[in-house]
């Protein structure tokens, strides 16, 4: 038998139990071997019975007092319990509704036992429903045993059997992982890993163990995602000519471009003269300025004699980035032009004719950019902004409205460097990790749902001395069951209440039209404080605004509310958030503790990542990882690191040196288990 042998060869799998293995996927002897515990049990001391405790789990060896009786508490509850002994004391074990039990067990017999001690109603301690072996012939008592995530039908004796005989019949496994790598990164050989994850010798060996195959699952999940971006990469890409250009517009600004934003500005000039189409993503802060750096790959792309696109996720957002841009670009001839979905059929027709003439040599718009009737003479460079808004698709349809045009993509969501290589592992990334100087941090409380009164009367007489503010509210209306707040209802409290401030509603139930004229409202000044839900969220430029109130805080994800924080405090006023939560656990607190404490998306997306997971931080965002089945991207990030930097070595050297490596990705790749 080898590890391709179907698990049906195995001893004691028959028909039946290899189906219930295949309903999982699991077919052959490799299968099961990679179906890793999810836990363990220690069973590897024995505990005399005097000195057991209440809640304990624990192992006893001890012989049958009396042999089970039965008796029915009810007419359907059968309850069977049995006294046992060792040298230090007696104990009562119970079964509920087990038939068979007494029928496994003969007084004075020794058997050893596993559970958990609890108390019963007459006070006596007692397991209820142990995991037993006869004493001396026993194979799952004694060590650490795994205990598996399992296959519907099948009992974990069965599974740990099935396990065992699999480790004996698969007999030595080849190693893949080369040796200069597992030297390197001081990486466990592979039969003792896998004989160590399933039956540990002890934790230390499991810990080594463990390390070795969330090694392998990231390695293999980074070199497979590095192989479909070196296909991904034979595109070729517009060389532009002059790149020096650019400081013609960057010296001319009236700041100082921070070390970040020129750091992503060489990246950005060196793709450009690489030959290979630019898919770059520039991650960084509200604020951190990465429309400056957009704007000055733009005047470079224009310099170089093509037109540029910029695609933004709503009408306002274009219009302001339409408004910057043509300032900025006013004093170079270049001429900036806007297409949105809102404008009259006039203006749009105008539009359209400027962007294929090549009139135009900017087009800044919404979707409306990437419909069908959408031309241009000669498109080579395009950004999308807030790229998250954006789907894959939505990216590839404005790439085809030039032939191979450069792309920058620009997001304020940071997210873990580590984590950010495998989600856009299509993307070059930089990172603007540097606010301009001078910055105030927007300041930042958390505080209970009894100090409401009093947060709303400091944001009135904020607003009365000429100030704006946000309020954002997890819920649109009224829903059954929930005492969240929402913005329907507060907008409408908070209107009654301080009837001389002037106040809008938003949420995404709205319909675009209504939404955009709100928040013109708002960013004219007429509306001076806007209950909103997390449509505000992109963003949107109200340097009036100080501010932001977040109801149900507890709700978002921590860089959501960062997110969300970043509106306000773009002015040169003091800028608060204040963050209202109600009752909440510990997480909550150290939550929000965590956005008081730091105005640091990078920081705070690690923190959230930490707190609550990778399933909750990415929340129902499509974010296209494979599930893993061993690795934790936040506890073994620092292992994520480590396998990074040497698939980067093999991948260096050529994956095709390391055949067994090359097969295991190609399996990566043709399951589909990437989508991206
Ligand atoms: P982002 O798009 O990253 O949120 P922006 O590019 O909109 O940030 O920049 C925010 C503000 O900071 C803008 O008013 C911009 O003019 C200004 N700004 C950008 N870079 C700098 C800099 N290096 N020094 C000072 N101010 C800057
Ligand atoms: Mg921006």
């Amino acid at each position: 038998m080898g590890l391709d042998s179907p698990i049906r060869y195995l001893k004691g799998i028959g028909e039946k139990r290899a189906a219930e293995f295949a309903a999982r996927g699991l077919y052959t002897v490799r299968d099961l071997l990679y179906l890793f515990p999810r836990s363990y049990e220690d069973r590897s001391k024995i505990k005399p019975i005097e000195q057991c405790a209440e809640g304990e789990t624990v192992c006893i060896c001890a012989s049958v007092y009396n042999a089970p009786a039965d008796r029915y508490v009810r007419r359907n509850m059968l309850i069977s319990s049995m006294q046992v002994f060792d040298d230090s004391g007696m104990i009562n074990l119970v079964w509920y509704n087990n038939k068979y039990v007494k029928n496994n067990f003969r007084e004075g017999e020794k058997y050893i036992f596993f559970g958990k001690i609890s108390r019963s109603k007459q006070g006596r301690l007692q397991i209820t429903a142990p995991v037993y072996e006869k004493y001396g012939s026993e194979r799952f008592m004694g060590r650490i045993i795994p205990i598996y995530p399992l296959p519907r039908g099948l009992s974990q004796k069965v599974v740990q059997s099935a396990m065992e005989l699999a480790l004996k019949e698969a007999g030595r496994l080849d190693e893949y992982i080369p040796d200069e790598i597992r030297n390197r990164y001081k990486i466990a050989e592979i039969n003792f890993a896998m004989q160590n994850i399933h039956f540990p010798a002890d934790f230390e060996s499991y810990n080594i163990a463990r390390e070795r195959f969330v090694f392998e699952e990231l390695l293999i999940l980074q070199l497979a995602l590095n192989e479909r971006k070196g296909k991904n990469k034979a595109n070729s890409g517009i060389y532009f000519e002059d790149v020096k250009c650019i400081r013609g517009f960057t010296d001319e600004l009236p700041f100082e471009l921070t070390g970040a934003q020129k750091r992503t500005i060489n990246e950005i000039c060196r793709d450009c003269r690489s030959g290979r189409q630019m898919n770059r993503l520039v991650q960084g802060d509200v604020g951190s300025g990465k429309t400056a750096v957009a704007a000055a790959a733009i005047f470079m792309a224009v310099k170089n004699g093509y037109q540029a696109a910029m695609m933004a996720p709503t009408e306002i957002l274009a219009r302001q980035h339409c408004d910057s841009l043509s300032k900025m670009f006013k004093n170079y001839g270049m001429n900036v032009i806007l297409l949105t979905g809102s404008m009259s059929a006039k203006e749009k027709r105008a539009a359209l004719g400027a962007a294929a003439s090549g009139e135009a040599d900017i087009v800044i718009g919404t979707h409306a950019l990437i419909q069908d009737n959408v031309e241009f003479a000669k498109l080579g460079f395009v950004v999308a902004d807030e790229q998250h808004r954006f789907g894959v698709e939505q990216r590839a349809k404005l790439l085809a409205k030039g032939t191979d045009p450069h792309m920058l993509i620009m997001s304020a969501t940071p997210i873990p460097r580590t984590l950010a290589l495998i989600l856009y592992v299509d993307l070059d990334i930089s990172i603007i990790d540097e606010l301009p100087p001078g910055r105030k941090p927007v300041k930042t409380y958390s505080v209970n749902g009894n100090m409401r009164k009093r947060v709303y009367n400091f944001v009135a007489d904020n607003i009365r001395s000429g100030m704006q503010a946000y309020v954002v509210c997890p819920l649109v209306a009224e829903t059954e069951n929930s005492d969240l707040e929402n913005a329907e209802e507060l907008a409408e409290k908070l209107a009654k209440a301080y009837p001389d401030i002037k106040t809008g509603l938003m949420h995404g139930k709205m319909k675009a039209k209504d939404k955009d004229e709100i928040m013109e409202g708002f960013v004219s000044g007429k509306l001076q404080l806007l209950v909103a839900t997390t449509v505000i969220e992109v963003g949107v430029n109200v340097p009036n605004s100080n501010i932001m109130v977040i109801e149900n805080a507890e709700r978002f994800g921590l860089s959501q509310l960062h997110q969300l924080r970043g509106r306000v405090g773009r002015g040169g006023d003091q800028a608060h958030c204040i963050l209202i939560t109600d009752g909440g656990n510990e997480i909550t607190k150290k939550r929000m503790d965590t956005m008081c404490i730091s105005n640091d998306g990078f920081y705070i997306s690690e923190q959230d990542l930490k707190l609550r997971g990778p399933g909750d931080f990415f929340g129902t965002r499509q974010h296209g990882l494979p599930e893993m089945k061993i690795a934790n991207l936040f506890e073994d990030r620092n292992i994520l690191k480590l396998s990074q930097e040497a698939a980067k070595l093999i991948t260096d050297t050529g994956l095709d040196r390391y055949p067994p490596l090359m097969k295991k990705c190609g399996e990566m790749l043709s399951n589909e288990i990437i989508m991206n």
